[in-house]
């Protein structure tokens, strides 16, 4: 057996993904020792392509939004659905709250190496193929892991905080906290790319297109090498009653489907189907003794919303805020550590409530800005289409989430 060796940082970050990247680059900015572990050798493959504005602010901390311009990225303006009664319709980020007036989409194997590459050059220790393997649990407190790197012997790694950002695999979460998966939101996704689909118009040619059928919903969405990523998400259920296989289901709802099936009549597919469990959950805990939950190692809410890499980044950054306070002074964890978790949960709440209640796709358009309104304005200070933007664009502004400079410590230290 190979020896094992010994290495610590201030803070070890498991996962490079949205979540993990920035995280570790957000931390190294601030003069903390970090390091990331990754699994994969990057640039690897990811699903999840369709940003929202919510995530905008945590690119331009990390200095990386113009980037992801030079290279090209499609921005995405809004979204273009069918859904709900009165057909057709289509919504703009700048109607919510206007910080930002557009988002992108990306190939996930190019974004998340971006965010990696970045967290390097703001001095975090990055690792690839490199897996965790197990935790070091002393007295109830985190305080390390056990990993390999791909060919090499296993190192033990300590540090005073253990983020865990790996994403659905969990591994702290798997052993330290318990899951509630959304029954009511047990979904099964199939998806593909497609050269030469037809591209929106206008203002909408960036918009990630929604539309829905009978048993389920597809996406389109347009990126940079001109291709279209197409998706159909159904129940778990349905998928098994239909008695089809997933690509053959996919098939047979796009012929049911009037505007994909118009989309895409030009289009050749150009890879083969992928799919993916796609049932939300969230763990019960996002934080204890030496570790913190970010992204979906701590919870995953439907692709309905494209919220997934927002919440994960948004996470990151209030980690970044959280960790270097309660380095600084011990003693504050548990008070911090509480408020990263109700506000992470609130903010999951009301995400989660609204995309239960849109789920049902007979409602009056009207019925879906009310119950936005409901959930992040009950004070009716805007209308209710601005509320129902302002919501999908991760930028809730009842409970400006993760926002711990509420915290007036964290706000002078910032300051
Ligand atoms: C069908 C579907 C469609 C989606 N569409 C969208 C969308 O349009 N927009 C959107 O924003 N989100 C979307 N999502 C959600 C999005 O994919 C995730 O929310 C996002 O990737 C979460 O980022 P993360 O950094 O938390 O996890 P991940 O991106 O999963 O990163 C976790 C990383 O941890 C690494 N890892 C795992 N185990 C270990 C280990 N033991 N040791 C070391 N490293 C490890 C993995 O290799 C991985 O790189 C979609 C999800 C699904 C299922």
């Amino acid at each position: 057996m190979s020896e094992t060796t010994e290495t610590v940082a201030d803070v070890i970050v498991i996962g490079g993904g949205p979540a993990g990247g920035s995280a570790a680059g957000l931390l190294a900015k601030q003069g903390l020792d970090v390091l990331l572990l990754e699994r994969e050798k990057f640039p690897r493959y990811h699903i999840g392509e369709s940003l929202i504005t919510g995530c905008v602010g945590v690119l331009d901390e990390l200095g990386i939004r113009e980037k992801l311009d030079e290279l090209g990225f499609v921005k995405k303006f809004g979204g273009s659905l069918v859904w709900g009664q009165g057909g057709r319709w289509n919504f703009k980020f700048a109607e919510g709250k206007p910080e930002f007036l557009n988002a992108y989409n990306v190939r996930r194997a190019d974004f998340d190496a971006l965010i990696l590459a970045r967290a390097r050059e703001l001095g975090a220790r990055v690792l690839e193929e490199a897996t965790v393997k197990e935790t070091i649990i002393e007295d109830d407190r985190v305080v390390g892991l056990r990993y390999s790197v791909r060919g090499g012997g296993e190192t033990e790694a300590r540090a005073k905080m253990v983020i865990d950002a790996s994403g659905q695999a969990r591994v702290l979460g798997r052993h330290l906290t318990t899951v509630d998966w959304q029954e009511d939101l047990r979904n099964i996704a199939v998806w593909s790319y497609y050269q030469d689909g037809e591209s929106l118009s206008g203002d909408e040619a960036g918009n990630i297109f929604i539309e829905h059928v009978p048993g389920g919903w597809f996406w389109y969405i347009p990126l940079n090498d001109g291709t279209h990523s197409v998706g159909f998400v159904t129940a778990a259920a349905n998928a098994a009653e239909s008695g089809l296989d997933l690509p053959a289901l996919f098939e047979a709802k796009v012929a049911e489907s009037v505007h994909l099936k118009r989309h895409l009549s030009g289009a050749t597919r150009v890879s083969a189907f992928r799919n993916a469990r796609d049932w939300s959950y969230v763990c019960d805990r996002f934080a204890g003794p030496g570790w913190m939950l970010i992204g979906d190692a701590a919870a995953f809410v439907d692709p309905l919303f494209s919220t997934g890499v927002t919440l994960a980044m948004l996470a990151a950054r209030a980690v970044s805020d959280a960790v270097p306070v309660v380095l600084a002074d011990p003693g504050r964890e548990d008070q911090i550590f509480n408020a990263y978790e109700k506000s992470y949960q609130e903010f999951l709440e009301s995400i989660i409530s609204f995309v239960k209640f849109f789920y049902d796709a007979g409602l009056d358009r009207d019925a879906y800005y009310q119950y936005a309104q409901e959930l992040v304005d009950p004070g009716k200070l805007f209308f209710p289409r601005q509320d129902f933007v302002t919501l999908i664009s991760g930028l809730n502004s009842l409970r400006p989430i993760f926002d711990l400079s509420l915290d007036e410590e964290i706000a002078e230290q910032r300051r």
